[in-house]
């Protein structure tokens, strides 16, 4: 079924237990902290409603289905789910990491490797084959837990002798399911979403850290979860005043599992440490969700360089060539970054009948985004000097006479009208320089795993062999 925005939002007033401000809240979909990023959220589900000859596929039932759920059998559908993923990511110029694609396409990655779930246990694959069918016929929205807090990373979760469960674990089983206790430390869209899939990605030592070694799914307003919203960016704002951080404040929220049943036929992963390490290691989980935040990054990139071009024209500074030679830059980050995506989409690597992206090539892409995002940003803060402070405080100095009588003298531009600039030097801060853009840096440097992680897989993936045989060629000439 293709989920309209209005559908969306119905589902959203589930009832869930949201910390935010001091307060408890269960009416999420309309308080000041969320209620924009939803419905961000809802224009996109309205947008693949409005244009299911990009974004949907017909099911073998006849019924039309999200592309992010289609499998890719062949190479075309591999590309087709690329090009869906930037369609969204244009909706939103980059600016939404977690749209509903993401984790979708980790467990489409997942289902790619079933026969390693297979060879684990029946029970466990039949459990995941029959979660993705759920979700796919449902359309649902899942956010991913897979960090554990951090705490003293020298221990491993199972050394906290005196805080077992400072990390999530099985506290017992029964037969209907088990009881999970502690936090993962973070979900992206945890408020946004229908359900959370909880995973592990820290190393676990066999003998004492079986307990952590879980993966499960849950609707998020399954009792005993709390879900610990940071800040909120939209919270009393002006869109104005904000026009990026007030639409696409995607949160981010601690977990915390308060003794959670979770049902056997939700339980993909059961204290195994070599299985859940392959949960992600070993299966194209992480692969499927890097061509959504290829997708993304490129619009966003786009966006940051075509900002940063307005800008510079509004400023009179355009025809420089030492400006012309930093908007380059932009441009060069921004197409380098867009051949990799089309790299990874038509030149895959086939597994089981699946055409799935190539893993060097993903992390050529995770380490190279997060090297080039501090360097956009660092150009983008040059080209704009103080003009991003020189600013009226808020929408309402605006509307007060006096003040918008200086203004209309001090905001020149031969280009734009005085509040024009006002606005444009708005949007380049919130993108930039705001707590919104801050969080934005820190997302784009961790969310796919700290630098040591990224570098150290792309060593581990990266033909040496081929590299080295070209050295040798060397001794035969
Ligand atoms: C905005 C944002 C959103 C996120 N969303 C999600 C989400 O939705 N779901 C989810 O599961 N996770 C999410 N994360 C968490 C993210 O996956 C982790 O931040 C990331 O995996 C790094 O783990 P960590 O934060 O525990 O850092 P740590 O592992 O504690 O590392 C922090 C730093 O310590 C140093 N360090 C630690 N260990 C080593 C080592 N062995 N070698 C060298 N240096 C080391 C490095 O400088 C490293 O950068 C998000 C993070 C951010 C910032």
């Amino acid at each position: 079924m293709i989920r309209t925005g209005e559908r969306y939002l119905d589902d959203m007033r589930d009832g869930r237990t949201i910390f935010i401000n001091g307060e408890k809240i269960t009416n999420h979909v309309d308080h000041p902290a969320f209620k924009n990023a939803i419905r961000s959220v809802a224009r996109l589900y309205d947008y693949k409603a409005e244009h299911t000859d990009k974004m949907a596929f017909k099911a073998e039932n006849g019924e039309l289905m999200s592309l992010y759920w289609q499998l890719p059998t062949t190479p075309e559908k591999l590309i087709a789910r690329g090009q869906a993923a930037y369609e969204w990511a244009r909706q939103t110029m980059g600016w939404l990491g977690r749209t509903p694609d993401y984790v979708a396409a980790a467990l489409a990655g997942m289902i790619t490797h079933i026969e390693l779930f297979e060879s684990y246990s029946q029970e466990r694959a039949d459990a995941l084959r029959n979660y993705f069918s759920y979700v796919s016929e449902n359309d649902l929205y899942l956010s991913y837990a897979l960090i554990n807090p951090q705490g003293d990373r020298s221990k491993t979760p199972g050394e906290h002798t005196r805080n077992l469960y400072h990390t999530l674990g099985v506290v017992e089983k029964n037969t209907k399911g088990i009881i999970v206790r502690g936090t993962k430390m973070l979900a992206t869209g945890a408020v946004l979403a229908d359900e959370i899939l909880v995973g592990s990605h820290k190393p676990l030592k066999p003998g004492i850290d079986e307990r952590y070694a879980l993966s499960f799914a849950l609707p998020l307003n399954t009792k005993g979860i709390k879900i610990i919203s940071r800040k909120s960016y939209e919270f009393g704002i002006n869109p104005k005043d904000y026009p990026i951080s007030s639409q696409f404040d995607e949160t981010d929220s601690m977990i915390y599992f308060d003794d959670v049943l979770v049902p056997w036929e939700r339980v993909f992963v059961f204290e195994d440490i070599e299985m859940i390490a392959n949960q992600l290691g070993s299966t194209m989980s992480e692969a499927m969700m890097d061509i959504q935040s290829l997708a993304r990054y490129v619009a966003k990139l786009h966006f940051l360089a075509g900002l940063a071009q307005s800008m510079v024209e509004v400023n009179g500074v355009a025809q420089i060539p030492a400006v012309k030679e930093s908007l380059a830059q932009l441009a060069c980050y921004a197409v380098s970054v867009e051949a990799l995506f089309n790299s990874v989409l038509h030149c895959p690597k086939v597994h089981n009948g699946f055409y799935l992206p190539d893993k060097t090539q993903l992390d050529t892409y995770r380490v190279l985004s997060q090297s080039i995002y501090p360097k956009v940003l660092e150009i983008i803060r040059k080209l704009a000097g103080g003009g991003v402070l020189m600013l009226p405080s808020s929408e309402a100095d605006l509307e007060n006479d006096e003040i918008l009588g200086i203004i209309e003298k001090a905001q020149y531009s031969s280009l734009v009208s005085p509040v024009e600039r006002v606005r444009m030097m708005k949007l380049v801060w919130d993108v930039i320089g705001s707590e919104f853009a801050s969080r934005h840096h820190q997302y784009e440097l961790f969310y796919a795993g700290a630098e040591f992680q990224t570098l150290g897989r792309l060593y581990n993936q990266y033909d040496w062999g081929a590299s080295k045989a070209l050295v040798e060629k060397i001794k035969t000439i």
